[in-house]
């Protein structure tokens, strides 16, 4: 699963959950009542196969059952959202004979319960408790003997309340989107989400990690939609009667919750890797742009083979792209779902695309999906893993800093993260089994892989992968799993690096200090862990490049102590001691290089990383004598982050030739880049200067909508009218960054006659954050304009309440009790200018009614708040709202 982080909200909060849609909940009578037919009864649950109440300690599941196969006919009800279904559920005793089965079955309607048998099935006795089905079987099985129950049920994910688990409205499992074909903007769909537990929402299973199991669905749906599942299609029937049939199968086994189907009105593109069919699923729209969003899918595929020395092992690769997905996407096997932000068109390709989505969940079709990890929490070994296939991709396609820059941004979003988690990658201990989904199984588990792989070397990297996907495949592992592979190929007894990187938590806070003895002519490196005391001391094995007269000499050190000093014997004192020169290190640290060494790191060391790390030094030293010298070569590196970080932070104050200054006009207009481009225009905006007013404007045509978007907030500081003018040529343009630049630009200078098209876009699905923050200003100036204040409040009332993301409810929530104040503000004054009026005028009569409407108007409006306030459901929200 790849969990889509959010934004920084302007002034709000940093969110680093999986909410990328945050469904609300619908409330739910009768979950729980067992409607079986005939012999419905409970009976007393033998103690094997009670679920323990989890303490602090997360086993893997005891498997008393295998699943062996699953066969499901579904079909739906799409006015109450229900799903009506037939199991056939083939299992075996996975060693002790047994003559019970415990299935996960959530908020079913249970029909019927029987063996299958041929000559005439047998019914079953069985208890329900909404989450568990507990049957009785006809005897005792042996661990040979493979036995087939069938299930007759109805499924009503939309009626589901999950206990006790942080992401409740996530876990409905089954989603119908726009069942009733209301809402104009969205095409009537659904699709499934079983990661973690939740494909047991739709049909009987034992929803666990540690099962594999084949699987047949046969999907009967209105004829014009198109299916999805796993595996190949076998067999599309049309019923007669306006619905087909599509049977879908695959005969490789996989986990539970890889299972999927979705069915809509997609349209389909078909690509290929050789043989292997790779189509895309998405949106009619955007499918002349299909290509362009998923085409590298084909040679992603070709590399992660032959990067693993394993072939892709499923029979096709799907690519669909769904509306409403409650994260970035989901890895089930041989058919990934996406969010419906993947959708996008080349035009708003040139500002970024979401490949690193399609890259780590095709690489969760190795590590994940042909693997599972036994657990959840053993997590990391699907996570970690896509999380690196990310960097892998990149590193092959786009070269090594392109993959740095995402490196450096994981390891950024760990540090952050690991301020308030403190947990190790392998976590048996948690509370729920959603927290583990988080920067530490992500993002440092990423880090660590790669750390891992420079210890040991490409070679044995590689190998090491491949001998544990070999030995596993279609198995589930463990973490041990994967250090007995690097062991066997490495000959290395790798616990200290397991147990210190996997098992444990926290990471090394270093401290760096140089030195050179020009008598003993020695260099000395002294290095300091200086983490709390009573966190574990790192061993930590460390490249050491000294650059002297020319040549670059590496050292291989280990750090091994809280404290250690390294000497080097060195003639002359180096330009440079470059420590952790790989930057592969998991850490904080605080690098005591000079000023002159940095300068040389910039010009000389190889790594992205190394130019990063020499910028940031030089960042807040403008008064530096290399200052300008390291800042024009950071605006002229090769790798665009660079650039953009140097255009960003640039200070003009000791720009001895006036060079920046001329390299940061050149760069805003012919930087092949769009992020560079904008960041450079947002350098001239800052300038106050007029003399590069023409730049900015011409940089309203430029192909890019972040460019346009920049362009026209920096006008906005040098002539509002001009950017005015200019904002209303651009009011077709349905980017999103634009219509936040014009938001941003109406709010402080348009009049009521923009309300309407505001309004246009305050409606349509998606609206930003920003969009109804902007608007609240301009409805704060317009507050005592009837019509617009009329027009402006159904449509905010509407956000508040039934906008799927809580934090644009919220911002729709502030614009509210924003208006509500600028309104007695407004009365305030009509009341003070009728108390001046001395007899009774038109003008006198009109403050008079104006100040009946704003009275009636604020009360509906307070009463409508508190209402609003009340029925919010979302925790976060919830919480903000009572600190108000
Ligand atoms: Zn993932």
């Amino acid at each position: 699963m790849k969990i889509t982080y959010l934004f920084i909200l302007t002034g709000l909060l940093f969110i680093l959950s999986q909410c990328s849609v945050a469904h609300k909940s619908s409330s739910v009578d009768n979950i729980g009542e067992t409607t079986g037919e005939g012999d419905s009864f409970f009976y007393e649950i033998p103690e094997d196969v009670i679920e323990v109440r989890p303490a602090a300690y997360q086993p893997s599941y005891t498997i008393i059952n295998d699943l062996v196969h699953t066969q499901l006919k579904v079909s739906f009800d799409w006015k109450k959202m229900h799903l009506f279904g037939k199991a056939y559920i083939t299992l075996k005793p996975h060693f002790y004979e047994t003559d019970s089965l415990r299935l996960d079955a959530k908020g079913f309607d249970i029909h019927q319960v029987e063996l299958v048998k041929t000559g005439g099935n047998l019914t079953l006795k069985y208890s329900y408790d909404s989450s568990s089905l507990y049957i009785s079987l006809d005897k005792k099985y042996r661990r040979e003997e493979q036995y087939t129950i069938y299930i007759s049920y109805t499924a009503k994910p939309n009626e589901l309340q999950v206990k006790g688990s942080a992401a409740i409205n996530d876990a409905r499992g089954l989603y119908f989107i726009n069942a009733d074909g209301k809402d104009p903007e969205k095409p009537r769909q659904l699709w499934t989400q079983g990661e973690t537990e939740s494909s047991s929402a739709w049909f009987p299973t034992i929803d666990k990690p540690n099962m594999k199991m084949t699987t047949e669905l046969s999907m009967t749906v209105e004829d014009g939609f198109v299916t999805l599942s796993n595996g190949m299609m076998i067999s599309s029937k049309s019923n007669g009667d306006g619905t087909h049939t599509d049977t879908w199968k695959m005969e490789l086994p996989y986990a539970p919750y890889l299972v999927m189907m979705a069915a809509g009105p997609f349209t389909v593109v078909k690509d290929h890797f050789k043989e292997l069919e790779v189509n895309y699923y998405l949106d009619k729209k955007y499918a002349p742009y299909a290509k362009k969003i998923f085409g590298n899918t084909p040679e992603m595929i070709d590399f992660f083979s032959k990067r693993l020395g394993v072939p892709y092992a499923w029979p096709k690769y799907s690519q669909v792209v769904v509306h409403d997905f409650v994260t970035g996407a989901m890895e089930n096997v041989s058919a990934t779902v996406f969010f419906d932000k993947m959708q996008q068109t080349s035009r708003e390709m040139i500002d970024g695309n979401h490949e690193d989505i399609i890259s780590h969940e095709l690489f969760h079709q190795w590590f994940g999906d042909l693997i599972t990890c036994e657990s959840w929490s053993n997590l990391p070994l699907n996570e970690s893993f896509a999380t690196y296939g990310e960097y892998l991709w990149n590193e092959y396609k786009y070269g090594r800093d392109e993959a740095d820059f995402g490196n450096n941004n994981d390891l950024n979003h760990y540090l952050y993260y690991s301020r308030s988690v403190n947990a190790p990658l392998i976590r048996y201990e948690y509370d729920d089994k959603e927290e583990v989904f988080d920067a530490i199984s992500y993002q440092k588990g990423g880090r660590i892989l790669h750390m891992l792989r420079k210890y040991v070397g490409d070679e044995a990297f590689f190998l090491s992968l491949k001998t544990y996907l070999e030995s596993n495949r279609f198995g589930t592992a463990e973490v041990h799993q994967l250090r007995l592979a690097f062991e066997k190929v490495t000959g290395e007894d790798l616990n200290w690096f397991f147990d210190q990187w996997f098992l444990s938590p926290g990471h090394p806070i270093l401290d760096i200090q140089y030195n050179y003895d020009s008598i003993s002519k020695l260099v000395v490196v002294t290095l300091n862990q200086i983490q709390d005391a009573e966190d574990m001391v790192f061993r930590l094995p460390i490249n050491v490049d000294i650059y002297e007269n020319g040549t670059k000499t590496r050292r291989e050190i280990v750090m091994n102590k809280r404290q250690q000093t390294f000497s080097f014997s060195c003639d002359t004192k180096p330009d440079l001691v470059n420590t952790d020169a790989d930057k592969s290190l998991v850490c904080e640290k605080s690098d005591n290089k000079s000023d002159t060494s940095f300068a040389f790191q910039i010009e000389h060391a190889p790594l992205f990383m190394d130019r990063l790390e020499a910028l940031q030094f030089f960042s807040d030293k403008s008064d530096n004598s290399f200052y300008s010298r390291v800042m024009l070569r950071g605006l002229n590196d090769t790798m665009w982050a660079i650039r953009t970080i140097a255009a960003q932070n640039i200070v003009l104050d000791n720009d001895l030739n006036g060079e920046l200054k001329k390299k940061i006009i050149s760069m805003a207009s012919s930087d092949p880049k769009s992020h560079v481009r904008a960041a450079a225009i947002e350098q001239l905006g800052q300038w106050n200067d007029h003399n590069v007013e023409e730049v900015i404007e011409n940089s309203l045509r430029d192909s890019s909508y972040l460019v346009i978007s920049t362009a026209l907030s920096a006008l906005l500081e040098l002539d509002s009218i001009k950017a005015f003018e200019a904002a209303q040529f651009l009011e077709n343009d349905s980017s999103d960054e634009i219509i936040s630049a014009l938001g941003n630009i109406y709010s402080n200078l348009a009049g009521p006659d923009k309300n309407d098209f505001l309004l246009s876009q305050l409606n349509k699905d998606d609206v930003s954050y920003d969009l109804v923050s902007s608007y609240g200003i301009y409805l704060s100036r317009m507050i005592g304009n009837r019509e617009v204040v009329q027009e402006a409040l159904s449509t905010l009332y509407d956000i508040a309440q039934n906008d799927d993301r809580w934090y644009v409810r919220f911002a729709a929530i502030n614009t509210l009790m924003n208006s509500f104040n600028a309104m007695a503000a407004q009365k305030e004054t009509w009341k003070n200018q009728l108390m001046q009026t001395t007899k009774e005028t038109e003008e006198s009569q009109n403050l008079a009614t104006n100040l009946e409407w704003i009275t009636t108007e604020m009360s509906a409006l307070d009463l409508k708040i508190e209402s609003i306030k009340t029925s919010e459901t979302d925790e976060n929200l919830r919480r903000i709202l009572k600190s108000q």
